[in-house]
């Protein structure tokens, strides 16, 4: 393919910088799908000035107004779906059916926020006094900063860019630098859908020389951050130093699927292999615990380890293969580290996950599973931090209390799944873990964009992405009108002068 000029869009103008990087396909590292401009304060200082001005006038556009915009941008994700579907997968080397479903939560994520527009944004309350009426409404905050991670390079800049601008916004992205192109891609239909120069800008580069000033930028009234913990935490305490500055974090995770000793094995294996496996290991959400009933352990090992053998793993662009490359040498480096370290702290090896090499798979960063069996102790690193690649720990445990308890045992709670025939037992579990996203007889991945998407613990602070962000980009304002000749306060409180 031709590598695609990927260019940054500041005030309405595509511009470009002296330096670029590239983006390689993961699956092919001679493969560069394109270039973008390497960033730094000069570019990032002209987009928040110019969202800043944008802001003034997008914020009287009424919510339907916006919505508008936002409709007609749906419609050309739709009209290109095919075209960012290839584009996800070659930048981030996932499975196209997984780079289609990406696009495919972004196209709904722009049709949920589209018909968004027309709900109430506020509220009437009654207020003590009968000649008043309170109004609890939201109100946008001003310039915000979006920066987003590779793994879902369409969907979840979406989640946190359409509800940002709907609610009269305006944005700065930075999207991943391994996925520019879909940044660029995506920025080239807000552009077409005919947003208002200012209102969405979009510059490249690293998280160093390009998201940093982002984040300690003056004028930028909130920072939606998507990505590692090490960052999160970092942009936090950054962000703490500016009083006024919101911050919203989603984080990773170190996920588990509870099995119950009367768990259906055919429902738990399929759990266990798509979210241990789906995008390589490599969601926020994958499934790296597997925490097991010791009275069914054995059968499910069994039968989980057939399975994982046959996953077919290579080009994500060939629709037969399950599991493509990991994004970069220093994520297989970092599916090493946890390997060795799983293995030092006397893990029993199942399937021995390799670096593949011959033929196409000399092109790209592909390995196989790892899973292992391990006894749960506490303070064990290879039960406790998040691997984010192909890598599994099966822990056999005494009972539901038992499961629970080692499930809880990490700093992290995004994801946690529970396979039951029980009724009792899977409410017990919801009300015991610690997670912010909760399955029953499902893997712990899947996510749907009318319901909110974070964790709890160190995976989030609390303010979820998705359909949960719009309580993040607005002020909720209290509004009180008397309709009275005269002044009477709450309270009992007295007039008299
Ligand atoms: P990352 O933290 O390395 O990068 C995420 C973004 O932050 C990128 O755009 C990067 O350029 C930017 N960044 C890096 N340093 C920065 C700094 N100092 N200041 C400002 N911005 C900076 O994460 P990644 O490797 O792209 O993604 C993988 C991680 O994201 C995993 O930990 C995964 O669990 C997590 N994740 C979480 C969710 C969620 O919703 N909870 C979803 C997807 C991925």
């Amino acid at each position: 393919m031709t590598p695609i000029k990927a260019k940054n869009y500041v005030n309405g103008e595509w511009t470009t910088t002296s330096q670029e990087f590239e983006s390689v396909n993961p699956a092919n590292i001679h493969e560069i799908v394109g270039t973008a401009p390497l960033s730094g304060l000069q570019e990032v200082n002209d987009a928040v000035s110019a969202a800043k001005q944008a802001f003034l006038s997008w914020r009287e556009l009424s919510w339907v107004k916006r919505a508008e915009y936002i409709d007609t941008f749906a419609q050309l994700i739709k009209r290109d779906l095919n075209e960012l579907s290839n584009l996800v997968t070659q930048e981030c080397g996932k499975p196209i059916n997984e780079g289609r479903a990406d696009v495919v939560e972004a196209l709904h994520m722009a049709q949920y926020m589209a018909g968004l527009g027309r709900i109430p944004n506020g509220y009437t309350v009654s207020s003590e006094i009968s000649a008043k009426d309170a109004f609890i409404l939201r109100k946008p905050k001003g310039v915000i900063a979006c920066i987003t991670p590779w793994n879902f390079p369409s969907a979840i800049p979406l989640w946190v860019i359409l509800p940002s601008v709907l609610a009269g916004n305006t944005v700065v992205f930075k999207p991943a630098e391994q996925t520019p192109i879909v940044g660029h891609k995506l920025m080239e239909l807000f552009h077409e859908a005919g947003f208002p120069a200012g209102v969405i800008n979009l510059v490249h580069g690293t998280g160093e020389d390009c998201g940093d000033p982002m984040v300690k930028h003056k004028d930028v009234a909130g920072i939606l951050f998507t990505g590692s913990r090490a960052v999160g935490k970092y942009i936090q305490q950054v962000a703490a130093g500016d009083a006024y500055k919101f911050v919203a974090t989603e984080m990773g995770g170190k996920n588990g699927t509870i099995i119950l000793e009367d768990a259906d094995l055919d429902i738990a294996v399929n759990a266990c292999i798509l979210g241990a496996f789906k995008t390589s290991g490599q969601r926020c959400v994958s499934t790296s615990r597997i925490i097991v009933d010791r009275k069914i352990e054995a059968e499910f090992t069994k039968r989980y380890v057939e399975k994982v053998k046959r996953i077919k793993v290579g080009n994500g662009m060939n629709e037969e293969n399950f599991m493509g490359p990991l994004i970069e040498k220093s994520g297989l480096e970092k599916w090493k580290l946890h390997n060795q370290k799983a293995q030092a702290e006397g893990a029993e090896v199942l399937v021995n996950g390799q670096v593949l090499s011959g033929g196409d798979y000399d092109l790209g960063n592909f390995v196989s599973p790892f899973v292992y069996k391990m006894e749960y102790r506490p303070n064990t690193f290879c039960l406790r931090e998040e691997a984010f690649s192909p890598h599994v720990a099966i822990i056999p445990v005494d009972g539901m209390e038992q499961a629970v308890d080692v499930y809880n045992d990490t700093d992290y709670g995004l994801s946690m799944a529970v396979i039951t025939e029980d009724y009792r037992k899977w409410r017990w579990v919801r009300d015991h873990a610690d997670y912010g996203l909760g399955y029953v007889n499902l893997p712990s991945i899947g996510a749907e964009v009318h319901l909110p998407f974070g964790g709890v613990k160190a995976s989030g602070n609390g303010h979820p992405g998705a359909e949960g962000i719009m309580d993040a980009v607005t002020h909720r304002i209290a509004f009180t009108v008397n309709h009275a000749h005269e002044i009477l306060m709450a309270q009992g409180l007295s007039t008299n002068v």
